[in-house]
């Protein structure tokens, strides 16, 4: 593939800013860093193409270096995009309009424990599950464990505003953190303390959380962390009809029970769930289930599932005999006495709403595999098919019809499941899988933009948020207008104001771009 020629000024100011050793405009780098998990640029990948590479990657190992990159680039009109692990599944680390990519993995250290206050200082590119290991060591936990953990870092999760799978117990990434070190375009670094340090103050964190790196970059982070869970319970049931599922989480929730882990399958979700076997469940449910599975499964490894997906209407008749039956796993955590009173409380919630009680096993085998089918998509895309995740979020009295409207959209192109995690007394996000057959070239990513597109128009017409923890990126850019309306010119006259210039990450979060 042929790379557009770098300036030699370029490298040649960079390596005065920064070592030599810290710049690269090798092809193998630029090519590396012009991509992230986007299921769409791994499409561009599989037909030799990497449609966004950035000129020069630099890898700075302080604040104050990252300061001098930025004040250069701004000095100089030179777009900036910040990349931590290259997770992100929205296009947000593509060099669209080339530039420097800016990885910040070498500001990787733990800065202070403070077991008092019961926090971590952290620099920003730190990997989520080393940052993980070493509170472990110490009896302590953050509680954030997305499914990317073991390849993202703290600074995409705080660009992102990322929810980790224990979400309804310890928050958000936003609701964990107490202050952020963040160098502005112009190569200020701003200390955003924490509130509760000067009290009655506008909190301008929120300004630069989920601002996917077009605001400011982050540098360091000040977050709370817990204690180790004393113990662990997980409850296991089976609803006949995905709205008594849906129920019985809002139930609890509003109760206020906190339950860490919330994770209730729609109906083909939970089929593709239960071919698992579950130790400890009773197995004419789970077995039953895995039967109609099983020729899915064989599908995705023979011609007959590509012809299912050329078929869509074919495969929405198929859905209909789907058993109706929806899998719920709730997870608890925390001191063993305020767990059991939880626990039994769920139970008797569930059980008032007629649910099938199928044990800790559904749980126990999801906690034991919880990673296990993140990066695993590519026989997938060898087969000829994409995949793709969309998380979106509503309030409960509309969640109902979120999930009914997307679904339909998606579902008159592909393959589409779902299940509800991310659960709060105000609403619940939803979570949807998607498969398409890609064909072959430019059939397969008009097909994918189709779906994309569909399916956003969808979510905002049934009042639904875009995104509830991927963040926006190129992806769902276009819709920015649609959901935020007059307030996306605010965020236009921030984003000039923090960043005359325009370096920072042009044309992601749906920002206008001179
Ligand atoms: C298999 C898989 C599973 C996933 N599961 C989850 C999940 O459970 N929960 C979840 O929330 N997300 C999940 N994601 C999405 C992704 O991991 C998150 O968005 C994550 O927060 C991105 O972190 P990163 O370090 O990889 O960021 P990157 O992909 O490198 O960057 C993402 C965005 O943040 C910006 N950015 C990165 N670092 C900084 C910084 N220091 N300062 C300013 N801007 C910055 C980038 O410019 C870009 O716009 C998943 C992704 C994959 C591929």
């Amino acid at each position: 593939m042929e790379l557009a020629t770098v300036k030699p000024e370029l490298l040649r100011d960079l390596s005065r800013l920064l070592r030599p050793d810290q710049v690269s405009a090798s092809p193998p780098d630029r090519l590396s860093y012009g991509r992230d998990s986007c299921s769409k640029g791994i499409l561009w990948v599989r037909d030799n193409q990497v449609k966004f590479p950035p000129e020069a990657v630099v890898w700075p190992e302080s604040a104050r270096e990252v300061a001098k990159v930025l004040a250069f680039a701004s000095e100089r009109g030179i777009p900036v995009v910040p990349f931590g692990g290259g997770s992100g599944v929205c296009g947000g680390t593509w060099a669209l309009r080339g530039g420097i990519s800016l990885d910040l993995k070498r500001l990787n250290r733990i800065v202070k424990v403070d077991g008092a206050r019961m926090t971590v200082r952290a620099q920003a590119g730190i990997n989520g599950e080393l940052l993980e290991r070493e509170l472990k060591r110490r009896n302590l936990t953050l509680g954030h464990f997305p499914s990317s953990i073991y390849v993202a870092t703290l600074g995409g999760y705080l660009a992102c505003r990322s929810a980790g799978q224990f979400s309804s117990l310890y928050g958000k990434i936003e609701d964990m953190v107490e202050g952020m070190q963040v160098v502005l375009a112009d190569g200020r670094i701003v200390e955003l303390a924490d509130v509760a340090d000067c009290p009655g103050e506008l909190d301008l964190k929120e300004l630069f959380l989920g601002s996917e790196g077009t605001l400011g970059v982050v540098t360091e982070a000040t977050l709370r962390v817990h204690p180790q869970p004393e113990s662990e319970t997980f409850l296991g049931f089976s609803f006949a009809r995905l709205d008594q599922g849906l129920e019985a989480i809002r139930k609890i929730l509003q109760a206020g029970l906190k339950p860490a882990v919330v994770r209730l399958y729609d109906e083909l979700d939970t089929v593709l769930f239960s071919s698992y076997k579950h130790e400890g469940v009773e197995p004419s449910v789970l077995d039953g289930l895995a039967q109609i599975l099983n020729p899915l499964l064989h599908w995705a490894k023979d011609a007959s599932l590509k012809l299912a997906l050329k078929r869509p209407a074919l495969l929405r008749q198929a859905m209909r005999l789907l058993p109706g039956q929806c899998m719920l796993i709730l997870g608890f955590q925390g001191a063993a006495e305020l767990t059991r009173a939880q626990v039994a409380r769920a139970r008797e919630l569930c059980v008032e709403l007629k649910a099938k009680d199928l044990g800790e096993g559904p749980g126990r085998y999801w906690l034991k595999h919880r990673y296990s089918v993140s990066y695993k998509l590519s026989p997938l895309f060898d087969a000829g098919l994409f995949a793709d995740t969309m998380e979106v979020a509503t309030t409960w009295n509309n969640l109902r019809n979120l999930y009914d409207r997307v679904r339909a959209a998606i579902s008159r192109h592909g393959l589409v499941m779902a299940h509800f995690s991310h659960a709060y007394p105000e609403g619940c996000s939803i979570y949807f899988t998607f498969l398409g057959y890609r064909g072959e070239g430019e059939a397969s990513r008009e097909l994918y933009d189709r779906i994309w597109a569909e399916a956003l128009k969808a979510c905002v017409a049934a009042g639904g948020t875009i995104t509830h923890h991927h963040g926006v990126g190129v992806l769902k850019a276009a819709f920015m207008k649609d959901e935020w309306g007059q307030a996306m010119d605010w965020l236009n006259r921030m984003k000039r104001k923090l960043d005359p210039a325009g370096i920072l990450n042009p044309g992601k979060l749906g920002l206008a771009h001179d």
